[in-house]
């Protein structure tokens, strides 16, 4: 029964925030449409069709933030938890990633303080998205360039993987209210990143925590059940 009353209560929440999520898309796609719109005028300059041009690309980006830090988890699961590879699948994000820290000249350095092949209990794709919303997080936390590293090791059967960046770091009040829906300090930020990343590794058993500096940089540690 409990877990019952839990689902209700998660399928709840999932219904209220995807109401507040359809309205956080709906704005960029109504600018983007106005844009396209005023595009058509006639006697229109080809210097204003080329500036309603980029922010009508600038909405569509939006929206489409928006769905990809959010999109896994919306997604009702049926799939069942099996063994996840960590090593594999954190390989697997970098042709995501690269793209992104060239961008930015970060360099990424991966360490794993162990030989042998670590698995944890879980989705595969749900995992994936955590990794992903977090380096992503320290990628654009380092705007001037940096290291990203992302590093793992056992420690009391448990598989802990760190995510660190050399960025702008957070404050005390940051640190406090990271994780809840649409905060955010970017202007194209989504703020649904994190509370994304909070939700799926309590799905999974795991534990999150956040270490930050102003202007050093940032840690974040997660931790799962070693299987196996
Ligand atoms: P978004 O990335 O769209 O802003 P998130 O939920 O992913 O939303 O992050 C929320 C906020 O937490 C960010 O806007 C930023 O202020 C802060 N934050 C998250 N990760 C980091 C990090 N690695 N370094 C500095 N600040 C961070
Ligand atoms: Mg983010």
């Amino acid at each position: 029964l409990q877990e019952e009353l839990y689902k209700a209560e998660k399928f709840h929440m999932i219904g209220e925030l995807a109401a507040s999520i359809s309205h956080e898309i709906r704005n960029p796609l109504t600018t983007t449409q106005g844009f396209l719109q005023m595009m058509a005028k006639p006697g229109i300059s080809s210097a204003s069709i080329e500036r309603y041009r980029l922010h009508a690309i600038e909405g569509v980006e939006q929206a489409n933030a928006i769905i990809t830090d959010y999109l896994n988890y919306a997604k009702p699961t049926i799939e069942e938890a099996r063994p996840i590879h960590v090593i594999e699948e954190i390989k697997g994000l970098l042709p995501w990633i690269t793209p992104l820290s060239v961008m930015s000249s970060i360099e990424i350095r991966i360490e794993h303080q162990q030989e042998r092949a670590l698995y944890i209990l879980g989705e595969p794709k749900k995992f994936q998205q955590c990794l992903l919303n977090l380096m992503k997080n320290a990628i654009e936390a380092m705007p001037t360039g940096g290291l990203l590293s992302i590093s793992t090791r056992v420690e009391n059967r448990q598989v802990c993987i760190q995510i660190s960046d050399t960025g702008v770091g957070m404050s005390k009040l940051q640190l406090r209210r990271i994780g809840l829906p649409f905060f955010t300090t970017k202007e194209k930020g989504t703020g649904l990143g994190l509370m994304v990343v909070v939700s799926l590794v309590k799905v999974m058993d795991g534990e999150i925590l956040f270490t930050s500096k102003l202007g050093r940089g940032t840690v974040c540690e997660i931790k799962y059940g070693l299987y196996g």
